[in-house]
């Protein structure tokens, strides 16, 4: 296990600046996410990390050693990749042992290691398969399985669970969370997926366009995210947003209807509050019944406040119809205002 530093790390390709000086403290042991939209260079700083692509400029250091220039085999990490690569005509096993194989390790060294790794993956009944009599979520297993036989300082891994159903999905996250907590190995891991990083992360590092919009624990995002990005990325259905500002009523939106504030004496233009913030209030403010979606366990509702359309989240059962009026009250204490930059001034 080791920690790993990532300092002003710089990517170009030709002139295109894919990776602009982003720093970021990795502690040992720590299980780090790093998620961002489609391009904004969470894989290419996870191979960099790893050795498979060349770092610009700045320095990553694993273990408190520089890797900038040490090629991937000597970094003592271990990849799990999107696609598994796993080697199709060999069987689980071997597929497993192969690493180990080839760094010369003896032959009972791999079969206790691949035992034990099998052990902990629940994979022992399958070591004789090839990888295409598997499951996805089994070929998934074999994958880290081939990681942890390896007994790498830190694990990568990049969008391991994006060829999986939902259900799987689900599955195999609180199986990658419970494999850390029992192996406590250095896990950097890349999704755009912001629920895998809220449920599985120490700390989520939100990366767009090349930078680093915050970081924190998985809630302290949730709770105080620093921008509007960071505000709708995290959280699912993402926040809504109202455009206005304020005044001495409270924040009068662009339609003139007025929202309630704690105080007044912020600058903002957007009124940010989460779907499960809205409560139903008799008092409230009118909100315009457009979808109502029962989920059983709740009801998502999405309404119209004045022009600007905002989602409900209620526990309880609603039985409005489109066209029908709401009332509905932010809960106060946990409204998100943000000013014509998008950060937040609450
Ligand atoms: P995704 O979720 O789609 O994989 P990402 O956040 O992982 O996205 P990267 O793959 O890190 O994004 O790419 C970051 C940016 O660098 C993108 O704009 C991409 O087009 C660009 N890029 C990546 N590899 C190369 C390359 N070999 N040559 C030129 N540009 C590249």
């Amino acid at each position: 296990m080791a920690s790993v530093t990532i300092n002003k790390a710089g990517k170009h390709y030709g002139a295109f600046e894919a990776l602009k000086g982003v720093s970021v403290d990795i502690a040992d042991g720590e299980f780090v996410i790093l998620v961002g939209p489609s391009g904004c260079g969470k894989s290419t700083l996870l191979r960099m990390i790893a050795g498979l692509e060349d770092i610009s400029s700045g320095e990553i250091s694993i273990g408190g050693r520089v890797v900038n220039d040490l090629p991937p085999k000597e970094r003592d990490i271990a990849m799990v990749f999107q696609n598994y690569a796993l080697y199709p005509h060999m069987t689980v096993a071997q597929n497993m042992a192969f690493s180990l194989k080839l760094k010369g390790v003896p032959k009972a060294e791999i079969n206790e290691k691949v035992n034990r790794a099998a052990n902990i993956l629940g994979l022992e009944s399958l070591l004789q398969r090839q990888p295409r009599q598997l499951s996805g979520g089994q070929r998934q297993r074999v994958a880290m399985g081939r990681a942890i036989v390896r007994d790498p300082q830190v694990f990568l891994f990049d969008e391991p669970l994006s060829n999986l159903d939902a259900k799987l999905r689900v599955q195999m996250r609180s199986e990658i969370k419970e494999l850390h907590q029992r192996l406590k190995t250095t896990t950097i891991y890349v999704t755009h997926d912001q629920i895998e990083a809220m449920t599985m992360a120490d700390k989520i590092v939100v990366m767009r366009d090349g930078v680093i919009e915050q970081m924190g624990s998985p809630l302290d995002l949730y709770d105080r995210p620093v921008n509007t990005f960071v505000a709708g990325f995290i959280g699912s259905p993402s926040m809504n947003f109202i455009e206005g500002n304020v005044t001495p009523d409270g924040f009068k939106t662009s339609d003139g209807i007025i929202l309630p504030l704690q105080k007044n004496q912020v600058d903002a233009t957007t009124y940010g509050v989460r779907p499960e913030h809205l409560k139903l209030d008799p008092a409230g403010i009118p909100a315009e019944v457009v979808v109502v979606e029962p989920t059983g366990s709740e009801t998502q509702v999405v309404m119209r406040i004045g022009k600007q359309t905002v989602v409900g989240i209620f526990r309880e059962r609603v039985a409005a119809k489109p066209g029908e009026t709401l009332k509905v009250t932010p809960d106060l204490s946990v409204i998100h205002l943000f000013n014509k930059e998008g950060k937040r001034v609450n």
